[in-house]
């Protein structure tokens, strides 16, 4: 899960971190009231879910509260790498002598988190990552020890020489770190980490993503899920119990269970197709969950065949095939259906299809075959 700038800040706050207040407007009007609470200058900043924002015109300086409403009315309703901002961050503005860059990662190849600092930081820091490697330090924290007090200072005086600044940074570490592993995050980056002309050392921009799978153990976390910023048919497929992922490809699949769903997605590419997303109904014996599947494959214009691939265990082929039925009274279904069912009350599936007009095969092959065929127009 993606949260917004100004929540991974919340969080940040509450482990310690020095971060500078804000507040969020939905307008011009209410990002003029912010700014002029706070006085002097103040930075307008997008609240979308990706980087690169500064780039894209999303962060905007104001020099006073009516200037704050000009610059939220330019950014709200602005698109940024596709997405529609909603909302800006209203933050006093910092003076800044030097930017940093901070980050830990959940790191597959390490199996542990890793740590990435540069003093280097700012709006380049993937340039700099790909040009000079070399200033970026690294450190693997490993599981059994957690992040040991001298190894914060050593990636500490990798971005400062100055022993205050230092000892700032080495604490600002630990508590990100702290910070990482309550939330059950996968990655936090404070990118920049700035010291100001004053010598102190804060985060003015923060960056968060959550493991999904530890929602249920963080509540305070999964409040802050933002339904509008994320696409709609994830939303609604996790509503619906179902894992749903968008791909770009043009045959729509619905498959039960994870493992026979990616085989699925193998093999259609195997027969030259593209799948247009992974989608695992689970175990249950739930028609309304193809309903919805179906309803959310069907709203993706690139889709042009579906393919059910229903391995009958728990999930009962009848209850798939009463679901199949239920989609098309309740939704148009315009676009050609290849199914293919198998296992528990099979046939009493195949006889409910074949009296609403579809067929059903009971070989892998030659449904996604069909399948693939089928988006391609029928011709080959
Ligand atoms: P990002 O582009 O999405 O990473 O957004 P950031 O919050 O990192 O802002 C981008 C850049 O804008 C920063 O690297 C700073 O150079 C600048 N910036 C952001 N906030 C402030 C601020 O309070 N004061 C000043 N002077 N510059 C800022
Ligand atoms: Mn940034």
């Amino acid at each position: 899960m993606n949260i917004h700038e100004y929540q991974a800040k919340e969080i940040l706050r509450a482990h310690g971190i020095p971060v500078p207040p804000g507040e969020v407007a939905t307008s011009p009007e209410e990002a003029e009231a912010i700014a002029s609470k706070y006085g002097g200058p103040v930075v307008v900043k997008a609240q979308v879910h990706t980087g690169g924002r500064g780039k894209a015109g999303g962060v905007k300086l104001a020099d006073d509260a009516a200037d704050a409403a000009e610059k939220a009315a330019a950014i709200l309703g602005m698109e940024i790498k596709g997405l529609t901002v909603e909302k800006v961050l209203v933050t006093p503005a910092e003076e800044i002598a030097s930017e940093a860059y901070v980050g830990i990662v959940m790191d597959r190849a390490s199996q542990a988190d890793v740590f990435m600092v540069s003093s280097e930081g700012g709006v380049d820091i993937e340039e700099v990552a790909a040009s000079q490697p070399e200033a970026i330090t690294k450190l693997r924290v490993d599981p059994r020890y957690g992040l040991l007090p001298h190894q914060a200072m050593g990636l500490a005086w990798a971005l400062y020489d100055d022993v205050k600044q230092v000892r700032q940074a080495a604490s600002i570490i630990r508590k990100l770190h702290e910070a990482y592993r309550a939330a059950g995050a996968t990655l936090a980056e404070i990118n920049p980490l700035i010291v100001t002309p004053e010598g102190e050392v804060k985060a003015i921009d923060a960056k968060m993503n959550i493991d999904d799978n530890v929602l249920f153990r963080v509540p305070d976390v999964e409040a802050m899920r933002d339904t509008s910023a994320e696409p709609p048919a994830e939303t609604k497929a996790r509503d619906a119990g179902l894992s749903y992922i968008k791909l770009d490809g043009d045959v729509g699949c619905v498959v039960n269970g994870a493992g026979l769903a990616m085989a699925t997605m193998d093999m259609v590419k195997h027969y030259g197709g593209e799948p247009a997303n992974f989608l695992d109904i689970g175990g249950s014996s739930n028609p309304d969950k193809v309903v919805t599947a179906l309803e959310i494959i069907t709203a993706d214009p690139r889709v042009k065949s579906i393919l059910f691939n229903i391995f009958g265990g728990i999930t009962r082929c009848d209850d798939v095939a009463n679901g199949i039925v239920e989609a098309t009274n309740r939704i148009e279904i315009d676009r050609p259906i290849a199914i293919r069912l198998t296992g528990t009350n099979e046939e009493e599936a195949v006889e409910i299809l074949k009296q609403a007009g579809f067929a059903a095969m009971t070989d892998m092959d030659e449904v996604v075959k069909e399948a693939v065929s089928l988006a391609h127009g029928g011709s080959d």
